[in-house]
């Protein structure tokens, strides 16, 4: 008898999947796996574990026994909750019972949202250097992304006029994510009115990942597009507990839109993830519950690291301009003679200090290197010290 023919499991892919390549934070990552010796500004997550008062709430909830399904939409309680938090934060009010889905992290949040609206071809503008996910969700959920190139020069705020020629027939909706992961832009408020005058103008939904919302510095209020009018109809605001409440391992987020679009990524959610799991949905009630009082004192501390990095890496002649929110910066390497990526290997290979190559995030990133200070003190001492001999090395 011949052997069956082997499978070609190749050719069993989805086609789709082929266009998406690997995270190139994950590639340049598994080079560090299992390495003790490397100093870490790579990872985006806060050193410091979950505060005390929201772990003990989930223990306490498992203590009781509870350990089932919730509501596909999220604990009601958690939902006030949010809506709560929500009005005082972004001054709009959602109903809890029809205009809130808890969703596992943001990331589940953002691929309901693409899932929900896109048709084939429909295309999704988005403002890059960016997180990595935004481009392959959008290929994902069969959409096509157009990216917007932000510049160093403009302390990479998003031009509104830019967005405006990024604008076709085709264009369903417009990301949105400030602070900025990589670059810890902040956008200012006169370039968002334009832009949400465009989102009107041209009828186009926004989504709009509101994670480090929370984190900014020199005294900073925020303002979300949702604000201005016309907005909170074509809004989705996607928000979690990951950055702010140091909780990236609890997998915990939020949507909050109109009914028609929840009702629409609900029905996704419902076969798909269920729901949030209910133990971290209960940690959430109690990050809710403390808000401020749980985050204030790792963004203050942020704060500080933040004006250490940026005062060293410009004093070791590396471009790097001062960002007013998330935990990121994002300096210009250039002085150097090397691209991000020669930049972040040799320094690795050199010196055991990990950063992310900035073409991670999109082409235009490429000069650059991202660096997360939510790192412990001593480590970044550690770190700017080694990238000074470095800089030092390679800028003569
Ligand atoms: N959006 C941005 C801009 C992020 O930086 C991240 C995580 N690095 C996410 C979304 C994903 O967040 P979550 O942990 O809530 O899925």
């Amino acid at each position: 008898m011949s052997l069956p023919k082997k499978m070609n499991l190749e050719e069993k892919l989805s086609t789709q999947l082929a266009g998406v390549p690997r995270s190139g934070i994950r590639d340049f990552f598994e080079l560090v796996i299992g390495r003790s010796d490397v100093i870490s500004l790579g990872v985006g997550e806060p050193d410091k574990p979950t505060p005390w008062p929201i772990r003990e709430a989930a223990i306490r909830s498992l203590e009781k026994g509870q350990t089932s399904y919730t509501s596909n939409l999220g604990l009601e309680s958690l939902r006030i909750g949010i809506s709560g938090y929500v009005e005082k934060h972004f001054f709009t009010t959602y109903d809890p019972k029809t205009e809130i889905l808890v969703t596992v992290g943001v990331s589940e949040g953002l691929d309901l949202a693409f899932r929900a609206v896109l048709n084939p071809g429909d295309e999704v503008i988005f403002h890059q250097p960016c997180y990595v996910s935004y481009g392959p969700s959008i290929t994902l959920a069969y959409g096509v992304p157009v990216p917007v190139n932000t510049r160093l020069e403009d302390n990479f705020a998003l031009r509104a006029s830019d967005v405006e020629k990024a604008i076709t027939p085709k264009s369903k909706v417009l990301v949105l994510n400030f602070p900025t992961n990589p670059t810890g832009a902040i956008e200012p408020t006169e370039e968002l009115e334009k832009i949400a005058a465009l989102c009107v103008k041209h009828d186009l939904l926004c989504f709009t990942d509101e994670i480090y919302s929370e984190l900014l510095y020199d005294g900073r209020q925020h303002k979300c597009i949702v604000e201005y009018p016309g907005m909170r109809e074509r809004t989705v605001l996607l928000h979690g507990f990951s950055k702010a409440f140091a909780m990236t391992g609890w997998r915990l987020g939020y949507a909050c839109a109109p009914p028609l679009l929840i009702a629409a990524m609900m029905k996704i959610h419902q076969y798909s993830m269920l729901c949030a799991p209910i133990m971290s949905q209960m940690a959430a009630i109690e990050a809710l519950h403390l808000g401020e009082e749980a985050y204030e004192p790792m963004r203050q501390s942020y704060e500080e690291r933040r004006n250490f990095v940026v005062k060293r890496l410009n004093e070791m002649g590396l471009q790097c301009f001062n960002p007013g929110g998330a935990f990121y910066v994002f300096p210009d390497v250039s002085a150097t003679r090397m691209t991000g990526r020669e930049f972040a290997l040799k320094l690795l290979e050199e010196h055991c200090v990990a950063v992310v190559p900035g073409d991670a995030f999109g082409p235009s990133g490429n000069t650059c290197v991202r660096c997360c200070y939510a790192t412990a003190p001593e480590l970044l001492v550690k770190a700017m010290d080694a990238m000074e001999i470095f800089v030092k090395k390679y800028s003569a």
